[in-house]
């Protein structure tokens, strides 16, 4: 396979969709390429900063508004003898097309609030609270003999009702992208126990979004320092 096959495949990878074992193929690629590592890394860059929603602030039309009526203003010429072209309606029409390109810089901020790195949501707990609400519920849920002691643990609550076939998705999503099945929700028991390596957890929880909204307190990724993170998912509304 050359680089550009593997880069092809890099949007399903992402996406979770690529089959297990080229994944793996791809990640052993882009460990040894460095055009193809970089590439990669860009990617999961991206896809990181777009999983989460886009927040236009609240004050942004008022200041666009306040933009462009100080732009208008600074090119109003002040000169007593210039003001006759205020009077001419082509100089209206001035005026509008700076409004217009103003606009235009205003959807390119926009654009670059979709594309540059969000803050961390507040979704997502530091590792160390983590640890223990995670923990917490893995004793609540009497799985916590499956997982070592100190290990890092996260939850997610995915807002939708049991179902067989999501629950079988989880499970199949989870293995596709490299992690284990420690415990398979099923009808009396609405919770699985999945462990992933700390960079893949992403794709799963990006699948788990597929399914329905999703409460999550997860490690962030770049705190954690175990090879493992160990995930319980509750199906629930
Ligand atoms: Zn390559």
């Amino acid at each position: 396979m050359e680089c550009s096959d593997y880069r092809e495949q890099m949007d399903e990878y992402f996406t979770g969709t690529l089959e297990a074992h080229r994944a793996k193929a791809l990640e052993e690629h882009v460990s040894t390429c460095e055009g193809c590592g970089h590439e990669f890394a860009d990617f999961k860059h991206m896809m990181e900063a777009v999983a989460e929603p886009i927040v236009v602030p609240v004050a942004f039309k008022d200041e666009l508004r306040r933009a462009v009526a100080k732009e208008a203003k600074r090119q109003l010429p002040t000169a007593p003898s210039f003001v006759h072209i205020f009077r001419n309606p082509f100089f209206k029409v001035l005026i509008g097309a700076t409004a217009a390109a103003l606009l235009l810089l205003a959807a390119g901020l926009v654009w670059f609030e979709l594309i540059l790195p969000k803050e961390t949501p507040v979704t997502v707990v530091t590792y160390v609270e983590d640890q223990s609400t995670g923990m917490e519920r893995l004793v609540q849920r009497g799985l916590s003999q499956l997982v070592p002691p100190e290990s890092a643990t996260g939850a997610a609550k995915l807002l939708i009702r049991y179902d067989d076939a999501v629950a079988g998705q989880m499970d199949e999503q989870a293995v596709s992208v490299g992690g284990e099945v420690l415990n398979s929700a099923n009808r009396s028991q609405p919770f699985a126990l999945y462990a992933f390596s700390p960079d893949v957890l992403s794709f799963y929880v990006n699948f788990l979004k597929t399914l329905g909204p999703v409460e999550a307190s997860l490690p962030r990724i770049g705190s954690i320092t175990s090879d493992k993170v160990y995930v319980i998912v509750e199906l629930g509304k």
